[in-house]
């Protein structure tokens, strides 16, 4: 087998196995159904404990300015039986009534904090409840759809195992030139010929390069710079 008949080859082995993959990643509407369900109940625990962990921050930092607070209070009121006159008594109330007050807010801050927590937890554990459930029916659908690809998994393994036996046949520096001009083609790398115009561009081939391709030599699109192949009849 000459170099240009096993690219051709080797592309039409790519192109069935792409088809096979393709088909293969289309979710039957049955499993698309659980699946939206399921992602979606995935995606509302994860929201949920997110808020949950921003909640749980924040009550830690009102926690820590509450007992700086206290600490506050405390030296004020220490403070208040060392006072000397009138004046400085009235001074120490007035710091002692608008610490008390901050601590009060810290403290109604963390009862909304708790609460806002215990509803959400609530939330989460209700979701949590029939989570098991639905994914039990999660997985059966998904081992249900993926036991109904049996066929096209099998095609798809001999496909890849051919495509592999033939790359192993090129000469590393046409291996690469192929694999770069797939990445680059959109998984086409080898156009065939059809009455003398490639058949991916539609680019007319010239009499000299169609002469090059009946010899079977290597030869370029000047339209998309896919390899051509051209059948040449069998000798
Ligand atoms: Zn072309």
């Amino acid at each position: 087998m000459s170099e240009v008949d096993k690219l051709w080859e080797l592309q039409t082995v790519l192109s069935a196995l792409n088809e096979r993959e393709k088909q293969m990643a289309v979710k039957p509407e049955g499993f698309a159904a659980i699946d939206r369900e399921y992602q979606s109940a995935n995606d509302e625990m994860s929201r949920l404990q997110e808020q949950l962990d921003g909640l749980g921050r924040e009550r830690r930092r009102v926690d820590g300015e509450l007992s700086d607070q206290q600490e506050t209070l405390r030296k004020y009121q220490g403070q208040l039986m060392q006072v000397k006159n009138q004046q400085q008594y009235a001074a120490a109330w007035k710091e002692i009534d608008a610490t008390r007050k901050h601590v009060k807010d810290l403290e109604e801050s963390v009862l909304r904090n708790m609460t806002e927590a215990d509803g959400l937890q609530q939330q989460l554990d209700g979701r949590r409840g029939g989570h098991g459930e639905l994914e039990s029916r999660y997985n059966v659908a998904h081992d249900e759809w993926q036991h109904s690809l049996g066929d096209l998994k099998k095609e798809a393994e001999e496909l890849r195992k051919r495509a592999e036996a033939l790359e192993a046949t090129l000469p590393p520096r046409l291996r690469n030139e192929f694999q770069r001009i797939l990445k680059q083609r959109n998984g086409v790398a080898v156009a065939r010929v059809d009455n003398n115009t490639c058949s991916a561009c539609r680019t007319r081939i010239r009499p000299a390069l169609a002469q090059q391709l009946k010899r079977g030599d290597l030869a370029f699109c000047e339209g998309c710079h896919r390899i051509l192949y051209m059948e040449r009849p069998s000798s």
